[in-house]
C-alpha cells in the first residue's frame, strides 16, 4: 500500500498530492506547522500540539480552516490510511494561494492544510539514545520571533547541516551574548553541577516545546528542581548531563559538545529516567 497525503480536503496518494505553485507557504514561508509522533496509531502530546497550532496561527492572523474536532478527525483518518502505528503525522497550514504580493489576500482566501504520515522504527531511536549523540554549537541567526512554529526553517536547516557535516546529531543555537537559545529543531537541557535541571526560559527566542513543557512537568513530580533559565556553551560544557527534547527524539542525551565529551561522555542517570518514563507516559496518554 502507498503513502496517502491529506490536502485541502483530499487523500490523495502522496505521488500526486500538490499544492499550487502560488502557495504562500511556497512564496513566504507564510505557513504553520505541527509535528507529532504517533504511538500505536495516537497521537502523543495530541493537545499540546494543538494549542500551540492555534496559538502559532492566532499570532500571524491565519484563520483556523476548520474546528480543532474536524482537524483532530483529518489527523486520525490521515494516520489511519497510511496504518501508521509508530510514526510521525507532519500538519502544515499556510495562508492559502493568492496572487503573488506581500500583504495578506483577500479575505476569504482558504489557507491550504496538508498532513503527512510516516512510519518510524522508535527501536532505532532508542539505540541512538542510549549511546547518546553529539551537538555542534552555531551562531543563532533566526528572526525574533521564534515562537511562532512557522515553516521558515532556513537558519534551522543550515545549522543542522553543518552539525551533520562535522559528524554531530543536532545543532545548539548560540545567541549573540553566549547563551544557547535551542537545537535546531528540538530544545537543549544541562543538569547543571547542583543537579537542577536548566532549560531557557520562554521568550520570542525560543519554541514552546511541547516535549520541553511535558519534561518540566515530569521532572517536578518526580521532585527534581527546574530553573527555566539561559546557560552558556561554557556551563553546557561543564555540566553533569545534557540532553534535548522534542516531539521527533523524546528526551535525547547529548554526550559531546563540540566534539569534547560532557562529564564521562556517556548519558546521564536523569536523562535516562526521564527518557524512560516519558515515553511510557506519552504512549499512555496518546490519542
Ligand atoms: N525547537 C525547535 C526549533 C523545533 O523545531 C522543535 C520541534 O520541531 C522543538 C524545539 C521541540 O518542540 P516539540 O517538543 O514541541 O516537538
Amino acid at each position: 500500500m502507498g503513502r496517502i497525503a491529506y490536502v485541502n480536503g483530499r487523500y490523495r496518494d502522496l505521488a500526486d498530492a500538490q499544492v499550487h505553485v502560488e502557495d504562500r507557504g511556497f512564496q513566504f514561508a507564510d505557513a504553520v506547522y505541527e509535528y507529532w509522533s504517533v504511538m500505536d496509531g495516537r497521537l502523543a502530546d495530541a493537545d499540546g500540539h494543538l494549542d500551540r497550532l492555534e496559538r502559532s496561527l492566532s499570532e500571524l492572523r491565519i484563520p483556523p480552516p476548520m474546528s480543532r474536532a474536524a482537524l483532530l478527525g483529518v489527523l486520525h483518518e490521515t494516520i489511519r490510511r497510511n496504518r501508521i502505528g509508530d510514526g510521525s503525522l507532519y500538519l502544515q497550514i499556510s495562508r492559502g494561494k493568492a496572487r503573488r504580493d506581500h500583504p495578506f489576500p483577500p479575505p476569504g482566501t482558504r489557507p491550504t492544510v496538508v498532513a503527512i504520515a510516516r512510519p518510524a522504527d522508535y527501536g532505532v531511536m532508542d539505540e541512538r539514545a542510549e549511546a547518546g549523540v553529539g551537538v555542534l554549537t552555531q551562531p543563532d541567526i533566526r528572526w525574533g520571533r521564534c515562537d511562532i512554529k512557522t515553516v521558515g526553517l532556513l537558519p534551522n536547516v543550515l545549522a543542522k547541516q553543518a552539525a551533520r557535516e562535522a559528524g554531530s546529531l543536532e545543532a545548539w543555537l548560540v545567541d549573540k551574548d553566549g547563551y544557547v537559545t535551542e537545537g535546531s529543531s528540538t530544545n537543549a537541557w544541562i543538569v547543571d553541577g547542583e543537579g537542577r535541571l536548566k532549560t531557557r526560559d520562554v521568550n520570542a527566542n525560543i519554541l514552546r516545546g511541547v516535549t520541553r513543557l511535558g519534561i518540566i512537568d515530569l521532572a517536578r513530580e518526580l521532585q527534581l528542581a527546574v530553573v527555566e533559565e539561559p546557560f552558556t556553551v561554557a556551563e553546557a560544557k561543564a555540566a553533569k548531563e545534557a540532553f534535548f527534547t522534542a516531539s521527533s527524539a523524546f528526551l535525547t542525551p547529548v554526550v559531546q559538545i563540540d566534539g569534547e565529551p560532557v562529564a564521562d561522555g556517556r548519558p546521564g542517570p536523569v536523562s535516562v529516567r526521564l527518557r524512560a518514563l516519558y515515553q511510557q507516559r506519552a504512549r499512555k496518554e496518546a490519542r
